[in-house]
């Protein structure tokens, strides 16, 4: 039998230590998952969360329109970008000290 009942639409992304990443990057990340769900289904997603596979942890949040529509915005500027092939650089000791290419970039080489 169907059900009327709406239920809350949450976003997991499972990670494991050897994946741990700043928490910072984790919102935005899930936050640009969140934006993908609503661009594939129409929906909204209500919450996202990180499952920490290792420690059997939860870490949920309800989505932050705010910060959906200032990620939207980078996305299509990003996007943008790539179309026009005019990625600029952006190096700082923080981005730089959490990014996986710091050992191949030559910027980030001269911040980290
Ligand atoms: S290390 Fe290079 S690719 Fe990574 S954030 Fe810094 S400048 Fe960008």
């Amino acid at each position: 039998m169907l059900s009327d009942r709406v239920t809350d639409h949450t976003l997991v992304d499972l990670k494991s230590n050897d994946r741990a990443q700043a928490e910072s990057v984790s919102q935005i990340q899930l936050h640009i998952y969140a934006l993908g769900y609503r661009e594939l289904t129409g929906h909204r997603a209500d919450y996202v969360e990180v499952y920490d596979l290792d420690g059997r942890k939860r870490s949920a949040r309800r989505v932050d329109d705010g910060l959906l529509r200032g990620i939207a915005a980078d996305v299509r500027a990003a996007a943008d970008a790539l179309r026009k092939g005019v990625l600029r650089k952006r190096p700082s000791k923080k981005r730089c000290g959490e990014c996986d290419f710091r050992m191949v970039c030559s910027s980030g080489a001269k911040v980290v």
